[in-house]
């Protein structure tokens, strides 16, 4: 096999009785109990370790659809679970310039209001920019 050759973890399988069956590195064969939240496939490019298995949810985008660039999408979060970590709590993944962030109830609150702070400067530079608009198609 050459070095360039992907490593592809064995497929999950999906067992009669609901569960999952993942092949870890470090744990063997896990079987999982996807909540009723999770999409993902459990198909990983490498074999995870056990505490690495990730139950998310469908990622949810803030849309805004711009005249001057049609429909984009904004804020990406969704529900992320890493079930047998030593942080095993659902938390809430939101996507920013660090990356994605994963918090609990209190972090989420303060995003979703510095979000709404946001928009609320959005609207208030809106009325500047259509101020100054007015000023140059004043002259
Ligand atoms: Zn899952």
């Amino acid at each position: 096999m050459s070095d360039d050759t992907p490593t592809v973890a064995p497929l999950p399988r999906r067992n009669a009785d609901g569960t999952t069956t993942v092949t870890t590195l470090d744990a063997g064969d896990v079987r999982l109990v996807c909540p009723s939240w999770c999409v993902f496939q459990h198909g990983y490019r490498h074999p995870p370790a056990k505490a690495e298995i990730t139950h998310r949810s469908e990622p949810e985008w803030a849309l805004a659809d711009t005249p001057e660039h049609g429909p984009t999408s904004l804020v990406e979060v969704a529900l992320v679970q890493w079930p047998f970590s030593d942080r095993p709590q659902v938390c809430l993944s939101v996507e920013t310039d660090d990356g994605h962030l994963e918090v609990g109830p209190t972090g989420a609150h303060r995003i979703a209001a510095a979000l709404r702070k946001q928009a609320d400067h959005i609207d208030t530079m809106v009325d500047q920019l259509i101020s100054l608009r007015a000023e140059v198609t004043g002259r």
